[in-house]
């Protein structure tokens, strides 16, 4: 068989494996974005607060963190009222911290605001350096994934690259630890002007699953401000595309 008979067998019997649309995919059985019903909570009860692993939740009125929220599900499963839900919305990304609250009331969608002049910039190409500052790797995993055969975010113009020195984006992971931050401004301050900072993942939001521990010194995101929070743990490509997309303005 020529390779080019090959090559339309294999297409043939693996069929488009890329997804076409990735604002419009929805993962089956996925754990995104969760929504808070407005019927009241039992008299004292406080089990969804006690269940939660990373103290994502507050009470009175209830309100759910999605830079804290490790997507474990803990909450809705307790809940004798069923009042929290996990929809499977990926797009949860926001350019505001405080919008990555969920409160009481229909499912929203985080917003994402950026100035002109980024999407100007970055509109038809980013080029992203990824720093893991202290993680577990499985944010990294769901980054190198977005440019396999599936997610192909080249298409989109969306490029990791080996240097900052040749990056736009400083895309950081994990809850940045005192070993790290010397790495992470060294890698910020190599980047050419315009630049800007996204954190991926509970861990680099809020510290996470890691917000106590003593290793950590998180200066440099108080200093820099992230542009974009991309929550999860780890987020889901999906998730990180559709931010990085509206980022650029497609
Ligand atoms: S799903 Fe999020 S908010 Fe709910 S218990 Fe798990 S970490 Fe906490
Ligand atoms: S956010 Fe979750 S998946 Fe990502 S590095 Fe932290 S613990 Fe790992």
């Amino acid at each position: 068989m020529t390779f080019k008979l090959l090559t339309l067998r294999v297409r043939q019997d693996q069929g488009e494996q890329f997804i076409k649309d990735l604002r419009a995919a929805r993962p089956a059985g996925f754990r995104g974005l969760p929504v808070i019903d407005t019927t009241p909570c039992a008299t004292g009860c406080d089990a969804c607060v006690t269940a939660c692993p990373t103290a994502a939740i507050t009470a009175a009125p209830l309100a759910l963190d999605l830079g804290a929220c490790v997507f474990c599900g803990e909450c809705a499963r307790v809940c004798p009222a069923h009042k929290i839900a996990m929809t499977t919305e990926v797009a949860m990304a926001s350019s505001a911290r405080a919008e990555l609250v969920v409160h009481e009331g229909p499912a929203r969608r985080p917003p994402i605001d950026v100035a002109a002049a980024i999407r100007k910039a970055f509109g038809r190409s980013l080029k992203l350096r990824q720093v893991s500052a202290g993680g577990c790797n499985a944010c990294e995993l769901e980054l190198n994934a977005l440019a396999n055969v599936n997610f192909d975010a080249q298409r989109h113009g969306i490029e990791w690259v080996a240097s900052p020195r040749h990056a736009d984006g400083l895309v950081l992971t994990g809850p940045l630890t005192k070993n790290m931050q010397d790495a992470v401004q060294l890698a910020w301050d190599a980047m050419p002007d315009p630049k800007f900072l996204v954190a991926v993942g509970a861990c680099a939001i809020s510290g996470g699953l890691y917000r106590d521990a003593p290793g950590l010194a998180r200066d440099f995101l108080a200093k820099v401000g992230p542009l974009v929070f991309v929550p999860g743990c780890p987020p889901h490509p999906l998730t990180v595309a559709q931010a990085l997309l509206d980022v650029m303005g497609r």
